[in-house]
């Protein structure tokens, strides 16, 4: 990054920062003008505030009740932990929100989680940013391997807006939560799951399905929880896939079957079931596919993966893989057929 741009990110930052700094001077106030208990009896409704020229008193306890002093020089008399308790809250939310701006990086603007780095005078940085620099991009000292102990007590202990918060998410997270929140929230785009990784298409959840019927014409569809997805010519030579949307419980199911040429002459069949949907959508369900023919019958049970899980990662997990040899003993005239049924669990 640019020093120009940098500083002025710096100081955009301080900015904010005096605005979440603000000290509470309402209480402040209220504990230097505290007059004897005595000083002054007002009848009040429970619960609700009531409006006290400062001019007319001056007192800012009543009855030993809460008061707090407003900005138009009026007093505002509220009575009851009741009403101590929205000010204790806006109190400590505004602590938070300190706090909270306090583990910004100054680099990418991300929170700095734990582990967190400082340099020598003190300045933190976050831990993928401490790997980019050797200078601190604050006050240019070398960098050092410090942890900040205490700030990443003080992490464990406060909530963070997501990081798809530009994008509308409003969840607010834990350190431990935030990271596997971020990997499978809904305002994350999802990136084109077609199998072939050429596609470079992203988006959000609800506009997949249409991406892939209108976008990759390969792509057939069929409703229905019990189906047969029939891959034709199976035998012909290269890498090729077989894929289809499968329609039912009201979602969207990718089946694929991908042939891949590990070696010459040594091919193997990777066979798929993915959610259109979340990594928590798709823990609803279980999916079964069978081969039947030439008097032979093999079956597989599964929970689908969602779309969210790269295809990469996929193909080293559990799911089906058949071989050259497989294939042939259950294909007919070149087509495989295999039976895929999906249940709601
Ligand atoms: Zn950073
Ligand atoms: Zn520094
Ligand atoms: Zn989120
Ligand atoms: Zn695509």
């Amino acid at each position: 990054m640019p020093f120009g741009s940098l500083s002025k990110a710096l100081k955009s930052r301080e900015d904010r920062k005096s605005v979440s700094t603000t000290p509470p001077t309402v209480i402040g106030e209220m504990l230097t003008s505290r007059p004897s208990a005595s000083a002054l009896a007002i009848p009040l409704e429970e619960g609700t505030p009531l409006m006290v020229s400062k001019q007319e008193s001056p007192d800012t306890t009543v009855g030993g009740e809460l008061v707090a002093l407003r900005d138009d020089n009026q007093v505002m008399v509220q009575s009851g932990a009741e009403s101590r308790r929205p000010l204790e809250a806006t109190r400590r939310g505004a602590l938070d929100e300190f706090l909270v701006s306090l583990l910004e990086c100054p680099v990418c603007f991300g929170y700095i989680m734990p582990p967190i780095m400082q340099c020598s005078c003190g300045h933190l940085i976050c831990a993928t940013c401490r790997q980019k620099v050797s200078l601190c991009p604050v006050c240019r000292v070398s960098m050092t391997n410090i942890r900040s102990l205490a700030m990443e007590k003080v992490a464990s202990k406060l909530i963070f807006p997501c990081k798809h918060s530009h994008s509308g998410c409003l969840a607010r997270l834990s350190y431990a939560e935030k990271r596997s929140h971020e990997e499978d929230c809904d305002c994350r785009p999802y990136f084109c799951p077609y199998p072939d990784d050429k596609c470079v298409w992203q988006g959000p959840l609800s506009a997949v399905y249409q991406h892939l019927v209108s976008t990759h014409e390969n792509v057939i569809t069929m409703e229905g929880n019990d189906i047969i997805f029939l891959a034709t010519n199976v035998n012909l030579e290269g890498a090729l896939d077989w894929t289809m949307v499968q329609s039912c419980h009201g979602r969207h199911f990718l089946l694929s079957l991908e042939k891949i040429n590990l070696a010459e002459g040594c091919q193997q069949y990777f066979t798929a079931c993915r959610m259109i949907g979340t990594m928590r959508d798709s823990a609803d369900f279980v999916y079964n596919i069978s081969l039947e023919a030439n008097n032979r019958t093999l079956r597989w049970q599964s929970k689908p993966r969602s779309i969210r899980e790269s295809f990469v990662s996929f193909t080293h997990a559990d799911f089906l893989v058949l071989n050259k040899s497989t294939v042939e003993l259950f294909s007919e005239d070149g087509n495989l057929a295999l039976n895929v049924v999906i249940r709601k669990v």
